[in-house]
């Protein structure tokens, strides 16, 4: 984080709507900027443990950070990788400790230098929530439900939030220098902001009708010698719409989620979850799964698919008003990358206000650069999840983002033969180089000569 900027230089109070990873984020790069930052949540949660809530379902499912994710939150909160380990978070190197299998072939395993943390997504939540704590001037209020927003009369700034207070009951108005939404994917932004005679961003839904089965089982690897610690099925879509992946957690757990688009879902009995497993291009996970013991209940989500809210598009937008994440940007969860991306969002928000400089504090039109940045930041993750929506959805994206995605396939293939490709193709779906990383000339020319012999 940058060391010179000023609180407070920015305004007194910031609101924050939503308490999840985008949330928790966007608060900490707020703290720098403004004298205090309150983030209101409508959960209830519980500030001395991690535990699973009911508006963010998902996190009874597997949360991959990737590397560029990862990055992004030690930067943010210094110290909170070390509070992952010490926690239980397992180390892999994405090349050696995790089989990555395709249609019943695996990749050969070698290191790759390119590590990662697994851990429960509540476990995530809890460890980041917890060192915002250190930002001092940042306040959590669980059972706080934004109902709208609040502005000046011509509707040109926002001014604050109308918010309900669960546990009492009551409607209180909180005064704000900025509101950012981040509400996740159900957000009501669209439609305060036509309530306030603005037009809502246009929005791309990619139907791909993806649902996660889920469920808890005991490690049965655990003080043996491990042929491996994680385990990844990939669906190929349309040839096997289905895939699987066995992961470690915190406490010698295995979560193992089974998912599948189209319509093909893994049942939540056990026998139903065990026989979709069996059916998977790779019977690995079915088999290390039959001997390991379940915990619990399996769990299932479903998703109509990929949503993207062209924010970055809009002409006209209330000062004193952001929004990141979910809400923004709604991503394949197979492909990891939804907490990473609003990661990076929210220190792009960072870089942006610390750009302002002094003299800046009605902040006004920041929404054009502050959404421009954080679309091209989403355009990678988005693209890279558009190969698998446009094979089912009918409602596909513009010709530049399929010129893209068909690029990126085909880069992928031709990586599986080129090392060093394979690499910097991972670096890109991990998050830590953007999508132009993979535009040099030189691999441009591979795949083009590998165009040429198919
Ligand atoms: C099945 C599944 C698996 C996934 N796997 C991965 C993965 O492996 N890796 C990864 O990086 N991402 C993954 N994701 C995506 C990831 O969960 C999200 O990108 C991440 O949670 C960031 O979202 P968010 O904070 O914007 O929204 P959310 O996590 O949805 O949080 C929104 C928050 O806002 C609160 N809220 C909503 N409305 C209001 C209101 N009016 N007032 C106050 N509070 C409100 C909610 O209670 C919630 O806490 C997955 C998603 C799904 C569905």
């Amino acid at each position: 984080m940058t060391e010179s900027t000023q609180k407070g230089q920015l305004g007194r109070q910031a609101v924050v709507i939503g308490g999840s990873v985008a949330g928790i984020a966007t608060a900490r790069v707020l703290s720098e900027h403004f004298d205090k930052v309150l983030i209101l949540e409508k959960d209830p949660v519980d500030e001395g443990q991690p535990g699973f809530r009911d508006s963010t379902r998902q996190d009874r499912h597997l949360h991959q950070l990737l590397k560029g994710g990862a990055q992004a939150i030690e930067r943010m909160f210094p110290g909170v990788t070390e509070d992952f380990v010490s926690s239980g978070a397992v180390q892999m190197d994405l090349g050696m400790d995790l089989v990555w299998s395709t249609l019943g072939t695996s990749l050969p395993r070698e290191p790759l230098n390119i590590n990662i943390l697994q851990q429960t997504r509540p476990q995530l939540e809890h460890l980041m929530r917890r060192r915002l704590h250190d930002s001092g001037n940042v306040e959590f209020r669980d059972q706080c439900a934004v109902l709208g927003l609040l502005t000046t009369d011509d509707h040109e700034r926002v001014t604050g939030v109308q918010v309900m207070e669960r546990d009492t009951n009551q409607r209180i108005e909180i005064a704000a220098d900025l509101v950012v939404d981040t509400s996740g994917r159900g957000s009501h932004l669209s439609r305060w902001l036509k309530e306030l005679d603005y037009v809502p961003p246009e929005s791309l839904l990619a139907k791909t009708d993806l649902a996660y089965t889920s469920l808890l089982f005991e490690d049965p690897h655990l003080g043996s010698d491990r042929p491996w610690l994680g385990y990844y099925v990939a669906a190929v879509p349309p040839t096997s719409p289905v895939g699987g992946a066995i992961l470690p957690q915190e406490n010698g757990r295995w979560l193992v989620t089974l998912y599948g688009y189209d319509g093909n879902h893994s049942p939540t009995d056990l026998d139903g979850y065990m026989e979709f497993a069996s059916k998977l291009p790779d019977k690995a996970i079915y088999e290390a799964v039959r001997e390991a013991k379940p915990i619990g209940e399996a769990h299932v989500f479903q998703s109509a698919g990929p949503l993207r809210r062209y924010y970055e598009k809009l002409s006209r937008f209330p000062d004193g008003l952001l929004t990141l994440g979910d809400g923004m940007c709604s991503l394949d969860p197979v492909y990891g990358q939804g907490m990473s991306s609003a990661i990076l969002s929210a220190e792009a928000l960072g870089e942006v206000l610390t750009d302002l400089g002094e003299g800046r504090s009605n902040l006004k039109g920041l929404y054009k650069t502050f959404f421009k940045k954080i679309g091209r930041i989403l355009d990678t993750p988005w693209t890279m999840c558009m190969g698998t929506a446009m094979v089912y959805s009918s409602d596909t994206p513009s010709a530049k983002e399929k010129r893209e995605s068909a690029y990126l396939t085909k880069v992928s293939t031709v990586a599986k033969e080129h090392p060093d490709l394979w690499v910097q193709f991972l670096r890109v779906m991990q998050l830590v180089d953007p999508l132009e990383s993979l535009h040099t000339p030189a691999i441009e020319s591979l795949v083009s000569q590998a165009n040429d012999q198919a």
